[in-house]
Order: structure tokens, then C-alpha cells, then sequence
């Protein structure tokens, strides 16, 4: 395919948009690939739609090549479904909810568990007709709280959701196996450096999940993967690997200590030339009303000084579905102190701690008194009572609890990443409420076990970008450029134009898909766009190479300014297209 720049929309832009603070967000924009249409809602124009569909098709030829099949679902959703499943109500404002002209509920598709389930449920009656994986490519709406980056996150943004129906856990376990590979090939595919990480699934009831992580510094998730085998998490699912044994010290008594006007853990362990390792960090939380708790439950969060808790893990401990942290007035009615000064001694409510400050000898944490702090606090010595259960986020340096326990083996890198995919075992949370059964081969009735597997189509090309790029603009993955080559001309003389044109159509012939920059501009404004908008390869054909009958040829990724190749133009196809690695 041939497109001359003079009959494009490609506005690019020099000046960096205010709006926009991340690196695609930026470049997409310069570069003229997409526009605002609101908070969240963009236009994708040429440029950008065809990177999308060049995601599509990867997607979708990895998609049926693993034997899903393709539907279309409509966005304009009945609300009868999600009432079905109470998400109707547990989506709460991320739902984007409407009125009919008869005042009937229907929303806008945030995902489509119920609406599949429904499709499957009213065709599926035995099973030999399971298993079954269908997918679709189709616009999603979430109002999302706080929708960035662009295409990023967006209000309005495009997934590829596949749906798995099994007659058995077996079943379901080798489905979403078949996914994994296939999400593992269509990211590889598309030229992005990414891990798969296992996930929080605690809300959903999901046993088993993995996140596509796509790293990249501006990513929004912490993960964790081990430097010396292929264990990767999200920090806020991270087992963590037991930490080698400290010192022993002979146990001190409890004793209180006067720390006045010192608030941080860090002051703290100055005053007292303590390391802050010593330390018991201990923050009170609260999780949502329970009839046990019609105000919601103060919970004390124990971790050591050097650790973070983290909520997530904490409120699946707990068994809620989220925890926040306590005012403060909460916390002086909790503790009778002032915030700064909570422990666990002596408080009246249920306490949690992380193994790792669990196993502390001689402890320093707060006195529940303020201005006083306690040493020589031993769990071990039941100083006070506590679970023990992992409420805190994994680390670099953490060891691998894979491989890496008790000081031996590999140990935690921290990254970051961008959710590319997420891919999910949901079991029969769907097909129970909504029942959606099928007559099994011994003649009982059950419930299909289901999987789901999302990719976020849209935000794949910003994590891209992200991923590739450099000041100058973008660096597309060859299998996503929008085009393969950036044909320049330096002047419009026909001896130029003409030998571009016969470059182009014979680049065509093979397959390879040109933009050509026909603009009547100087060669500066060219190379910058050129740069800008990143396609993989540069040639440039002015009266100077033409005199010598060459054109000159030059990767994006090479940052030589003189790091260019001289070819002659009866060569330059065949050049071109083995740069590309699409020579027959
Ligand atoms: P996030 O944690 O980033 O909000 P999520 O876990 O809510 O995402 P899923 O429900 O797992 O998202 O959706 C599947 C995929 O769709 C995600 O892995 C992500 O790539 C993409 N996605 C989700 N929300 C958005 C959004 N607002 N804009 C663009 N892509 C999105
Ligand atoms: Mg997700």
C-alpha cells in the first residue's frame, strides 16, 4: 500500500500538547495519530487506525489459530444481565448506565461475562457441544475515575474479550493454558518486552489469573520477578520467599521508652539509635460494615519498619473486599494516642502481622501513649496476640518464594508495567447465578466452567510507544508501524518524483506498505516527521542521490546521524525488503 503524505491526514505538531504528560501520550499526539474528542475519548486518525488494526490482526490470527471463535456483541446492554449477577450494583459509578425512551435500564459494556454466558446458555445444552471459546474485538465503556495517558485508559477504548466454557476444572485448566500460549505469542508477535505476572484475583473468587505486564518506567503496576527463574507478580499478589534468619538476641524485657515530638519511623530510630528494621510498623485500617461490625472493623496492620503494607493483600486476609486506612480520630479512639504511637500491645481489636515482623526479637513499636514508644517487644513470647499472615507488598531484593527461600537461590527485581492482557480461570461464578448448565455424559445437570480473557487492544498502542521510542519520537515494532517505510523526496523535480514513484510501486509489488513524504518542504521539516512519527526504515531520494542513481537507506533505531546506507535504486528493493525481512 502506497500513501502520499499531500493526500493524508497526518497533522503532526512540533510543540508538546499541555495535556498530554506521558511519552506516548505526547508522541501520538505530535505525531498525528490521535486527537481528543473529551475526557478519555479519542479519534484514532489514519496513522493510528492502522497501527490498531495491525494489533487486531495479530490478535485475532492468534485467536483462531488457538480455536476461539470470533462473535460480535453489542455494546448497548439490557441492564436485566448484570442485575442477574449483582454487578449491576457492585460496578457502581464505572457503569455507564441509560434510559430508554420507555425508562427502561441499560448501560454501556464494561466486559461481557453475562452477556456470553446468555448467548451460551440459551444454545448449549449437552456436552458435545463443550468446550467452547468465543471472542470478540469490540468498544468498551468504563467510566473510569481518573481516565489518562491518552489512549492509555480510557473512557471509551477497544478490547479483545474471549470467553472459555468447559464441562470440567480440567477442562478449563487446559483452555486457559491454550490462551496463555497464545497471549504469549501475539505479545512476542508484536514486539513487546513483557511478563507474565501472577495477579490479586481475591475479589472475583478467580483461583487462577496472570497479567500481561508490558514493562515500561511510566507503567502504573509494581511488580516483582525473580533475577533467577520465571516467577513474576504484581507486588499486591507477590508471595514473598522466607527471609534468611537474623541474629539471635537474648529476649529484653518489655519496656516503655519516652519518644517525645518524634512522629516517623525514621525519627524514631534515630532517637532512639535503633535500626529501623527493629521496628514494628503498625497502622490501623478499616474494613467495611459487617453484621459483626455495623461500623466497619478497626484492624491493626503490623509490618517491619523497612516493610509496606499492603491493602489489597490485607483485605483478602481479612476476607473483605477492601480496607482504608483510619482517620485519625480513629485512630486516638482505637488507641488512645495520637497517630504515630499504635502497637500492638495491650490493643483491643483484632491484629495482623507479616511473617517478617512476626519473627522480630526485641521490637520496638508504639505504646498506644503518645509520646511513648515500647522495646523489646517479642511476639514469640506472646507479648501480645496476632495472626500471622502476609499483608505486605514484595520487594526488590525480596528472595523468590519459588526458589529463592531462606537466602538461597534467586531474589525479587522490582518493575514497571503496563496491564497489557489479563487472563482468568472464573470457574462457575457466572454460570451458577446465571445458570448456565449442560447435560453431562453420566446424565447430571451442571454448571459450565468458565474462563475469561481480556487484552486491551487500544492500550497496547500507547504501551508500544512507551516502550519504543526515544526524544526524537517514535520507534515503532516492525509488526505494528503503521507503514514499513518513510519514503522521503528532497525537492519535487520530476527526476525525483519519478524514480520515487517506481521505488514505491516496486516496494509495493513486495508487499511492503510506503508512506511517502511528497510534501514541497526541507529536508529538516522531513527527517523530524519522519522521526516523529517512526516508521522502521528511512530512504531518501533527492537530485544529489539520483545523479549517482542511489537513494539513501536508514533504520529509525540508528541514531547516527551519518548512519546511513547508499543503495542503488535497481538494488534498493530487493535491500529494502531484506532490511525488513520480507525478502522471498
Ligand atoms: P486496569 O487495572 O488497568 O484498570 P482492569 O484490570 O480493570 O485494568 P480488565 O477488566 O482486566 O482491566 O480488562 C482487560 C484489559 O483491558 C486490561 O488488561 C487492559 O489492557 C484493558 N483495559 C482495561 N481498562 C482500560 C481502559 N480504561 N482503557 C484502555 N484499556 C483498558
Ligand atoms: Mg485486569
Amino acid at each position: 500500500m502506497l500513501q502520499r503524505f499531500t493526500q493524508a491526514l497526518i497533522p503532526t505538531v512540533k510543540e508538546t500538547p499541555a495535556e498530554a504528560t506521558n511519552a506516548s501520550h505526547i508522541l501520538l499526539l505530535r505525531g498525528g495519530y490521535v486527537r481528543q474528542v473529551g475526557a478519555g475519548i479519542y479519534n484514532f486518525l489514519p496513522l493510528g487506525l492502522r497501527v490498531l488494526r495491525k494489533i487486531e490482526n495479530v490478535v485475532r490470527q492468534e485467536m483462531d489459530r488457538a480455536g476461539a471463535q470470533e462473535v460480535l456483541m453489542p455494546a448497548l446492554l439490557p441492564g436485566e444481565y448484570f442485575k442477574e449477577t449483582q454487578r449491576w450494583d457492585l460496578y457502581g459509578d464505572v457503569l455507564f448506565r441509560i434510559r430508554d425512551r420507555k425508562g427502561g435500564d441499560y448501560h454501556l459494556g464494561p466486559t461481557h461475562e453475562e452477556i456470553v454466558t446468555d448467548m451460551v446458555r440459551r444454545e448449549v445444552r449437552s456436552y458435545r457441544q463443550l468446550p467452547l471459546n468465543l471472542y470478540q474485538i469490540q468498544t468498551k465503556f468504563r467510566d473510569e475515575p481518573r481516565p489518562r495517558g491518552g489512549v492509555m485508559r480510557g473512557r471509551e477504548f477497544t478490547m479483545k474479550d474471549a470467553y472459555s466454557f468447559d464441562v470440567d476444572e480440567l477442562g478449563a485448566q487446559r483452555s486457559y493454558e491454550n490462551m496463555r500460549e497464545a497471549y504469549k505469542r501475539i505479545f512476542e508477535r508484536l514486539g513487546l518486552t513483557f511478563r507474565i505476572v501472577q495477579a490479586d484475583s481475591g475479589a472475583i473468587g478467580g483461583k487462577t489469573s496472570a497479567e500481561f505486564q508490558v514493562l515500561a518506567d511510566s507503567g502504573e503496576d509494581a511488580i516483582v520477578a525473580c533475577d533467577e527463574c520465571d516467577y513474576a507478580a504484581n507486588v499486591e499478589a507477590a508471595e514473598i520467599g522466607a527471609l534468611p534468619k537474623g541474629p539471635e538476641f537474648p529476649k529484653e524485657e518489655v519496656r516503655e521508652v519516652h519518644t517525645p515530638n518524634v512522629g516517623s519511623i525514621a525519627d524514631v530510630a534515630k532517637f532512639l539509635k535503633v535500626n529501623a528494621k527493629r521496628f514494628l510498623k503498625s497502622l490501623l485500617y478499616v474494613a467495611p460494615a459487617s453484621d459483626a461490625h455495623p461500623h466497619g472493623e478497626v484492624v491493626m496492620a503490623c509490618v517491619r519498619g523497612d516493610h509496606e503494607v499492603n491493602e489489597i493483600k490485607l483485605a483478602n486476609a481479612l476476607g473483605a473486599r477492601e480496607v482504608h486506612l483510619a482517620t485519625e480520630a480513629d485512630v486516638e479512639r482505637a488507641t488512645g494516642a495520637k497517630v504515630g504511637f499504635a502497637g500492638p500491645v495491650g490493643f483491643k481489636g483484632r491484629v495482623l502481622v507479616d511473617p517478617a515482623g512476626a519473627e522480630l526479637t526485641n521490637a520496638v513499636t508504639g505504646a498506644n501513649k503518645t509520646d511513648h514508644h515500647l522495646m523489646g517487644v517479642n511476639l514469640s513470647r506472646g507479648d501480645y496476640a496476632a495472626d500471622v499472615k502476609d499483608i505486605r507488598s514484595a520487594a526488590e531484593g525480596d528472595p523468590c518464594p519459588r526458589c529463592g527461600a531462606h537466602g538461597g537461590g534467586g531474589h525479587f527485581k522490582a518493575y514497571k508495567g503496563i496491564e497489557g492482557g489479563h487472563i482468568f480461570i472464573l470457574g462457575t461464578h457466572y454460570s451458577a447465578k446465571m445458570r448456565a448448565t449442560f447435560l453431562a455424559q453420566d446424565g447430571s445437570e451442571r454448571p459450565m466452567i468458565m474462563g475469561c480473557y481480556g487484552i486491551g487492544i487500544s492500550r497496547l498502542v500507547a504501551s508500544a510507544v512507551e516502550q519504543h521510542h526515544d526524544q526524537d519520537g517514535i520507534r515503532w515494532p516492525l509488526a505494528i508501524a503503521p507503514y514499513h517505510v518513510h519514503l522521503c523526496t528532497l525537492g519535487t523535480e520530476p527526476e525525483v518524483m519519478n524514480a520515487a514513484k517506481a521505488l514505491a510501486d516496486a516496494l509495493v509489488e513486495r508487499g511492503i506498505d510506503v508512506l511517502w513524504d511528497d510534501r514541497d518542504e526541507r529536508p529538516g521539516v522531513k527527517f523530524k516527521d519522519a522521526d516523529l512519527i517512526g516508521l522502521p526504515w528511512r530512504v531518501t531520494i533527492g537530485a544529489k542521490t539520483i545523479a549517482k542513481e542511489q537513494c539513501e537507506l536508514k533504520a529509525r533505531s540508528n541514531r547516527d546521524p551519518k548512519g546511513h546506507e547508499l543503495v542503488t535504486l535497481a538494488n534498493a528493493p530487493e535491500r529494502i525488503a531484506a532490511a525488513l525481512g520480507m525478502a522471498d
